[in-house]
């Protein structure tokens, strides 16, 4: 059992009870995501409009240890709608993997008078808030990912435009190869996640998803590839999530492979940090701000150590807990599709 430190435990319990919260706090944490800054943005606004203060913390955890801190206003606010990144900065901070680090932020915390918490992130950011959480400060999670791995909601805040790069890249790329007959392994962000491989490979039609969850069956990899070419069909892609190995392994493991069966020119593009930038789009500035007006709210209402999650086009409260604990699994329509629209994606892993 954690030690909740005293005062600012009584402040949570206060903070329950009494619906007027004076002051929250919000930060951005891990790696960014386009539709953070709608996010802050809406968590903002509502706190503002309930007559609630609220303080923007630089550089996600480090911003409270350091003491970098800001309060927003309409006016600092002013043309974060649409740019891309996280205006508050964000940090991996390894002082929070440690107790003494999260019990000097809760202490911060309280010295800033801060009653609650909203952190945006990944899943590494809300573990840090569900620790916070078992000291006592109340904390709200918002999904901020590209990779689209947390259990507990279908989307994440920047899916849909991490999505929306990588299919516009994969559209000019085959230009390329269509004009050269050539096969292009195109490897997209998901260390432990194919859903971006997966699903990208649906809507930029790609031949072939090869993902962390399924076993890629080189030989039929290399069948499909040399039955397009035997049908001057030449032009393939290849959509690789990073968390399977690194394009250059995967292109001399087909060569290993395929011998003289592989007649086409592999060449390769690692899309990399092109797909967390840009303009997030309407659908990422929707749910980001739908997910920051439902954070606030519900704190006011003495909710605490949840993720706010889409569910069936629904937002939904997820305990912070079972967020951290459950591993998500590639959804199960998107892989028939994927097979019924003829994509190579592998096979189950068996356990
Ligand atoms: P991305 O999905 O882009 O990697 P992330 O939020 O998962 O984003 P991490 O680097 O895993 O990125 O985590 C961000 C920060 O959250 C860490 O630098 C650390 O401060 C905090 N954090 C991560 N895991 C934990 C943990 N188990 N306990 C406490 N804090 C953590």
């Amino acid at each position: 059992m954690q030690q909740m430190p005293c005062d600012l435990f009584s402040r949570s319990l206060a903070f329950a009870t009494d619906m007027l919260a004076k002051t929250i706090g919000v930060l951005t944490s891990g790696g960014d995501s386009p539709g953070m800054n709608p996010a802050v943005r809406a968590v903002a606004r509502t706190a503002i409009r309930k007559g609630v203060r609220v303080f923007g913390f630089f550089n996600g955890y480090q911003g409270i240890l350091d003491d970098d801190l800001t309060e927003l206003t309409h006016r600092s606010l002013a043309g974060m709608l649409d740019r891309g990144g996280t205006f508050l900065q964000s940090s991996r901070c390894r002082a929070f993997y440690t107790e003494e680090g999260r019990q000097t932020a809760v202490r911060k915390l309280a010295d800033h008078r801060i009653d609650g918490l909203v952190v945006i992130g990944g899943d590494g950011s809300l573990k840090g808030a569900l620790e916070l959480g078992k000291l006592g400060v109340p904390v709200i999670g918002l999904p901020g990912t590209i990779d689209n791995d947390i259990y507990g909601t279908e989307t994440g805040i920047g899916v849909d435009t991490a999505s929306n790069t990588i299919v516009e890249m994969i559209d000019k790329i085959k230009d390329t190869a269509r004009s050269h007959r050539r096969c292009f392994l195109i490897e997209v962000m998901g260390r432990n996640s194919g859903y971006l491989a997966l699903t990208t490979a649906i809507t930029a039609g790609a031949e072939v998803a090869v993902v962390p969850e399924l076993r890629y069956n080189m030989p039929r990899i290399l069948e499909l590839l040399s039955s397009r070419y035997r049908n001057r069909m030449g032009d393939s892609i290849i959509i690789l999530a990073e968390g399977v190995c690194e394009a250059d392994d995967f292109i001399k493991r087909m060569q290993e492979a395929g011998g003289d069966q592989l007649k086409q020119e592999i060449r390769k593009t690692v899309l990399g940090h092109v797909q967390r930038g840009g303009r997030p789009t309407h659908a990422d500035r929707l749910i980001a701000s739908r997910m920051g007006e439902l954070a606030v709210l519900t704190l006011l209402q003495g909710e605490r150590n949840s993720m706010v999650g889409l569910n069936k086009g629904k937002l939904t409260l997820v305990d912070l807990d079972k967020v951290c604990s459950q591993k998500k699994h590639l959804p199960t329509d998107k892989i028939r599709l994927a097979r019924h629209l003829g994509i190579e994606i592998g096979d189950a892993v068996e356990l």
